[in-house]
């Protein structure tokens, strides 16, 4: 059995990156840039007026001004503001030439005709200076990073309308067990429904890859052995649940030796999640899950997560938050490293939720996120300052 660390240390140095392509700008969200996106411009691009008003000089404000032009958003001034002259400026448009500040409408009374006075108590700049947000060069996301909602903005800035991105990694998901049905069905006494192959399709989807579902095939070699066989031409990836521990019908880890892949690991000191196995045919990868729902969708978080991050080339993924623990944690083993469910308290600190282990599927929909505790560590004391893993 090797450490959580070590499983790492392996995965990180056995994975192969994966190719780039370039997507419409429309089409990057969630996917991860494989280039430095770089501003072509300033912005503002000039300085501009940051609210309705008038563009004086501060120096005049306190007398009668004539307006001498109106300027909208869009349309460069025509004309420079002389002594005891403004302009008319909408918020957004370029500011005249010798003007130093725009006084707001709300604070001018029009006395003539294309006459105002400043009525307000203090005139404040309002001007947003050119390049004050960005410059020319500047980097505005690097390589590495992953596109949300957040960044398109910044890439539609840069004009960066085709951003050459990692390709979607394919992953196939095959459910084993003689006991899982798919979820349409009525399970029969002895029979559960196939909660995984949903589960690590939204996981995937969520990671920007693309998931293929190959089903639920039965506990013989011919059946585990053909699918596998399947999905390792179609896939970069396979996700296999199920038959990874040491029960008569566990027959994953010897198939997948015997459909070609070199096992890189096939224990590993987490909890859940002993039994995961890690294996590699050329630029092929699998992971062998344990069946239990809760394994299934830790594994994936901790072990998957660090593999499709090396092939995508993203820098860093896991979002943890620091905060007091809410009751204290025991545990009565401390051989592995283990991750407990948690939900967010209103105060801000993490709640162990009821979790009654690795099968408890329903534990997850209450928790917010995960605690691990170290190897060697058999509990933490309420207040201690915690990492959460948002899930
Ligand atoms: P296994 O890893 O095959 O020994 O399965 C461990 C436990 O997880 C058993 O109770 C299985 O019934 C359950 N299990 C296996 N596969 C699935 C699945 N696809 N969905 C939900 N539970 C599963
Ligand atoms: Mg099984």
């Amino acid at each position: 059995m090797i450490s959580f660390e070590k499983a790492i240390e392996i995965i990180r140095a056995n994975t192969i990156v994966l190719d780039s392509e370039s997507v419409r700008l429309e089409e990057s969200l969630n996917r991860v840039l494989r280039q430095d996106v770089v501003s072509d411009v300033d912005m503002p691009p000039f300085d501009k007026a940051a609210m309705d008003g008038y563009a004086c000089r501060l120096q005049d404000i306190e007398n009668v001004l004539d307006v001498i032009e109106v300027i909208a958003a869009g349309y460069r001034p025509q004309r420079a503001i002389g002594n005891n002259q403004c302009s008319k400026i909408m918020t957004g448009a370029m500011l005249p030439a010798g003007a130093d500040c725009v006084i707001m409408v709300e604070e001018v009374e029009e006395i003539a005709e294309k006459k105002i006075r400043f009525r307000g108590r203090r005139a404040a700049a309002n001007i947003c200076r050119k390049g004050e947000d960005v410059v020319v060069g500047q980097r505005l996301a690097p390589s590495g990073t992953r596109i949300t909602a957040k960044e398109i903005a910044a890439l539609a800035l840069a004009g960066c309308v085709r951003p050459t991105v990692c390709r979607k990694p394919r992953v196939g998901i095959i459910a084993t067990g003689d006991e899982i049905v798919e979820p349409r069905f009525i399970p029969e006494q002895s029979q559960i429904r196939n909660s995984n192959s949903c589960q690590l399709h939204a996981q995937c989807q969520q990671f920007g890859c693309e998931p293929s579902d190959y089903g639920i095939v039965r506990d013989t070699r011919d059946e585990i052995g053909g699918m596998i066989a399947r999905a390792k031409e179609e896939s970069d990836l396979i996700l296999v649940t199920g038959g990874v521990s040491m029960g008569d019908f566990d027959l994953v880890p010897s198939l997948l030796k015997e459909s070609g892949f070199t096992i890189h690991f096939e224990k590993v000191a987490i909890q859940p999640g002993k039994p995961t196995v890690f294996g590699q045919a050329g630029n092929k990868y699998v992971f062998g899950l344990p069946g239990n729902p809760v394994s299934s969708f830790l594994v994936f978080e901790v072990l998957v997560k660090e593999f499709l991050s090396s092939a995508m080339g993203l820098k860093s993924y896991a979002r943890l938050a620091k905060c007091p623990l809410a009751t204290t944690f025991k545990r009565r083993t401390s051989a592995r490293q283990a991750w407990i469910p948690v939900r967010m308290t209103a105060e801000g600190s993490a709640e162990p939720v009821e979790y009654h282990g690795s099968a408890h599927i329903t534990s997850l929909a209450c928790a917010d996120g995960f605690i691990s505790v170290p190897v060697g560590v058999d509990g933490i004391p309420a207040g201690s300052i915690v990492d959460v893993r948002q899930i």
